[in-house]
This record gives structure tokens, sequence and C-alpha cells, in this order.
């Protein structure tokens, strides 16, 4: 038996990298950490900005998470995990970015801890998922069932502290709620593709306003259309009204002058007849989403008809909702009843662009918000800050129940799942523990980024929240402990809900990962100073 020698044996291809166990779950754990740590900063209405310079130079200066992050390429297959939280909080409303993405980060830093104390990670597992349904009942019972119009707006006004919209969020927030009013349907859900929000260079903030219909950047197609319509009955027709080439190859020959004349003719003939059809149902403005022909533009400018041509589908879609209108395609199929209304069609030039306003549409279900600002920069920013707020007064509206913000659902939260962990007993006691602790990371975070000192403030709302005042949040401001919600300061329940959830499922999902293979080709790593330890993607089945 001796000096056998013992040969290596391959089975990854060669320049492969692997790292298993622990390396490999503090690599990731580090990683997920680093981008969280770099979002931090901007939580509440006292974070900083982030300015950004992407490889062409574009600058963007923002204090949206996901902004941030998207903006950033991260590389680091496990830190990607931690971005994917902040897309899908994006998704479902769009706030509470940022959020998600730190209780992510707190989750596994706390959970790094029970690993260094050689708890299992099926063991930190399994206590966090305990943990997060805990949770979402605790937040259910938690949630106050308000959705009247005074406590939209503070909605409104609470996601665009801190933001861009600052100065104006009082205007802002109200033309947020009001958007949303009015494309509400039915079991209050919001389609929020229906609010279409437009930036424009040029004004101020205040000159913002809320459009009760669509503006497209487009222009009448001759000047021979008037320039405003009254009572506007609305023609939206997505085929080209053009003479179509035929689609075989054909053969015209025409021998005599007389001959070519009666061809034009012809084709006059069938485009003012195409024209005659449409203005015989009484409409005075046509939408077309394909090309318009000159001749055509001719024959609808002498019947005094307002039309623009290639409307984008996704715009066509919306004035359909907005004034009424059914989209038609066969033009022999467009009757009167086809025709949409608006109060006025009006081209408007703003800086130096034409735009087509469609607007003072009746009970309209898509409406168009017009932000203004001086800067690109700040109209950026604010149409970030705007969408929030939509998203916030749709959640709220569709769900219903509502929360105070300012870290007291979060405190309140980490003392119910404490109380929870003592009720409990064995190894996954400890992990619920870690999780009710995780939560305190926001109310923290809230104080420290408003430059005040944790310590104090932090006993402080602990002490509130033990006198059962659930409402209990950090003043950013004083940094003294405040009513949160007599302050106004609101948000919908989904917000936490979704936050706690997907921050829960990515935790989860990085810890039960031992073994990171990552092929040569692949790139990955470095992202936070950590050596190189992807895994190429997420691999199928790594959910929970
Ligand atoms: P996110 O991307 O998670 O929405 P924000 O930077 O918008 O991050 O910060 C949201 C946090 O700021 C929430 O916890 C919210 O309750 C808190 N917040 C908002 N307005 C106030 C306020 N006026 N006072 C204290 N906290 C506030
Ligand atoms: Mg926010």
């Amino acid at each position: 038996m001796a000096n056998q020698t013992v040969q290596p044996i391959f089975i990854l291809p060669e320049g492969s990298q692997r790292t298993v166990g622990r390396e490999a779950q503090r690599n990731n754990i580090m990683a997920a950490k680093a981008v969280a740590e770099t979002v931090r900063t901007t939580l509440g209405p006292k974070g900083m900005d982030k300015m950004i310079v992407d490889s062409l130079g574009d600058v963007t200066v923002t204090n949206d998470g996901v902004t941030i992050l998207e903006e950033m390429n991260i590389e680091h297959p496990s830190a990607k995990m931690i971005v994917e939280v902040a897309k899908t909080q994006e998704d479902e409303i769009g706030d509470g970015t940022t959020t998600a993405v730190v209780l992510a980060g707190e989750l596994l830093k706390n959970a790094e801890e029970l690993l260094d104390k050689d708890v299992h990670p099926a063991v930190i597992a399994r206590g966090y998922r305990m943990a997060e349904s805990k949770a979402q009942e605790i937040l259910n019972q938690l949630g106050e069932r308000a959705t009247n119009e005074t406590v939209l707006k503070q909605i409104a006004q609470t996601a665009m502290t801190g933001k861009g919209a600052e100065y104006s969020k009082d205007t802002l927030a109200t033309l947020a709620v009001k958007a949303v009013q009015m494309v509400v349907e039915e079991n209050n859900h919001v389609d929020k593709d229906n609010i279409k929000i437009e930036k424009r260079t040029g004004g101020s903030v205040e000159d913002s306003e809320l459009i009760k219909g669509i503006v497209i950047d487009k222009e009448r197609l001759s000047p021979g259309m008037p320039r405003v319509v009254k009572d506007a009955k609305i023609a939206l027709i997505d085929r080209e009204i053009e003479i179509k080439k035929p689609e075989i190859d054909a053969n015209i020959q025409i021998k005599t002058p007389d001959q070519m004349q009666g061809f034009l003719d012809q084709e006059e003939k069938m485009l003012q007849d195409m024209v005659e059809k449409i203005t015989s149902t009484g409409a005075n403005v046509v939408l077309c989403q394909k090309g318009v022909d000159d001749v055509a533009i001719h024959f609808l400018a002498k019947k005094g008809v307002y039309a623009v041509r290639r409307v984008s589908e996704s715009d066509m879609k919306k004035m359909a909702k907005a004034t009424g209108a059914k989209i038609v395609n066969n033009l022999k199929d467009l009757s009167k009843d086809d025709l949409g209304n608006a109060g006025t069609v009006e081209e408007k030039k703003v800086g130096d662009e034409e735009f087509t306003y469609i607007m003072d549409c009746k009970n309209p279900k898509a409406v168009t918000l017009l932000i203004r600002g001086g800067t690109e920069h700040v109209t950026n920013e604010i149409e970030r800050a705007v969408t929030d707020a939509v998203g916030d007064v749709a959640a709220a509206l569709k769900t219903g129940l509502v929360v105070a913000g300012a870290g007291a659902p979060e405190m309140e939260l980490a003392m119910a799942l404490t109380r929870y962990a003592n009720s409990l007993s064995g190894r996954e006691q400890l992990a619920v523990e870690a999780f009710a602790n995780a939560m305190e990371v926001i109310p923290r975070t809230l104080i420290e980024n408003a430059g005040l000192d944790p310590i104090d403030t932090m006993t402080d709302l602990k002490a509130a929240h033990t006198k059962k005042q659930k409402w209990a949040g950090i003043d950013v401001f004083s940094g003294k402990v405040m009513d949160a919600w007599k302050k106004g300061v609101i948000e919908p329940l989904k917000i936490k809900t979704q936050a706690v959830s997907s921050a829960a499922e990515v935790a989860v999902m990085v810890l039960r990962i031992d073994d990171v293979i990552q092929s040569s080709g692949s790139k990955g790593g470095g992202e936070g100073g950590t050596p190189p330890g992807g895994m190429g993607g997420m691999p199928p089945g790594m959910g929970m």
C-alpha cells in the first residue's frame, strides 16, 4: 500500500472554478451584503442620492433602489439574485425596492452569524420560512382598512418624500391620486399602463398637469388641417390609408399618356373613397397606426379632419381606453359606433416639439400625467418618484389595507416575531430570532441616514411599541419617536408584505447553495471584492 500515487479525477472542463461548502456560502453572502450595503444609504427621506455614470458617460442621479441596481450592471451571480428582489418589488408595486434589498442583506448577515455558530443552513432556511409566513400573518393583522382621499394623498406624499419631487410633492400627490382614481376599474383593479407618464423639460415642476386623455408626440399631418377640434369624434384605424402595392409582381403596360392619367385618377378616386368612408361616420379626428398617403392627407384636410399617422400600438390602446373608441382594421366596418369622444383635440407646441393632445375626455379610463421640470435630470427623477406614488396608491386601493411607515411596521414585526420565537423550541428558534432582529434594520437605517444616533432612538422606539403604540416610528427630522400614522406617513400594506416575502425568498435561496461551479467561459465574481465564485446564473430547481 505504500507510496501509491492518487490519480486526480477531473469532472469539470479545464479552467472551471469550483467553490464548495462554507466558502461558497461565505462568498455568496458577502456579495449579497455588498449589494444591500450599496443602496442602504439611500433609504428614507434623508437618504442620499447616487450618481451613476454608464459606459457612454451618461449620468443618472437617483435615490431609487431598483434604478441604482439596474444601472450598476452587477455581475456576481448571487449579487444578481438580490437585484432580482428589487425587480420583483418594482414589478409588483414600484415602491419599496430599497427596503426589500436592505432586508435581504440583513437576513443574510444574521444567517452568517448563525453559520458561524455551526447552525446548519437547512435549519436556518427552515426557520426563515417559518418566520416569513408568521410575518405575513402579523402584517395582515396590522393593516388598517382606510383608503379615503386624505389617506391616498398621504400615501402618494410618503412615496415621494426625499425624492427630487420633495418641493412639489403636494401638487404631484394630488395629480397621482386623481390619475389613479380616474383609471380604476372593477374590483378596484388599476392597470398602471393606463396612466401614461410624459416628461417635458422646461417650465417648473408646479406646471405638471393631469390630462384627461392622452398626449402623443405627433403633429397633425398637414397645416391645412385644423389645429384645434372641439367636440372631437375620433376614429382609431390600424390599417394604412394608402393603396396597397400588389403582393404579386404585376406588370401594367401603359401605352399612352391618357392611360397613365386614367391610372392615377383611379388611384386618387380610391383614396378619396376611403376618406369619404371615414368622414361619412362623422369622424373629425383620425388617428392611424399605419401610413397615410399624401393624397389621402389632402382629402382629409379638405374635409377639415385632424389626422395623425404612425401612432404606436400602445398609444392606440390607451386612446381607445381614454375616448371609448374601438380600434378598427377594416374601413368597410367603420361605423359611427366605433368613434370615440374627446372635448378637445389640439396640436400644441411644448419646447420646440409639436404634440397632439387628446383631452377633456368624459370618464377616461386612460390618462396622462405630464411632468414638467427645469432639466432632464429633474424630470427623470420626478418621473420615478411619481411612478412610485402611482404604484403605491394603486396597491392601497387594490387591497384596501394600509400601514404607517417610518419603521413602525418593521419594529412591530421584530417584536411580534421575537415573541413567536420564544414560543418555539429547537434550533429553528435561533433562526426565527435572527429573522426578527433583521427587521430592525429598517428603523435603524432610517435613523442612521438622518445622521442621528441609533442607540437611544432604537431603545425609545422599542419602549413605545412595548406600550402598544403600534405606529410609533422614526421622525427623521428630530430623531425622536413619533406617531407615524398621525404624521401622515402612510404606505400600502402590500409594500411590506412583498418586501418581506421576496427578501426571505432570496435569503433562503442563497443559503441553500453550497456548491458553486463556474465554467471557464462564464463571467462573475469580483463584485464587492469577493473572490470569483459564481455559478453562472441560477440553477433550475434551486427554489424554495
Ligand atoms: P424604498 O425604495 O424602500 O421605498 P425609500 O427611500 O423610499 O425606499 O424609503 C422608504 C422608507 O422611508 C419607508 O420605510 C418609509 O416608511 C420611510 N419614510 C417615508 N417618509 C417618511 C417620513 N416622512 N418620515 C419617516 N420615514 C419616512
Ligand atoms: Mg420609496
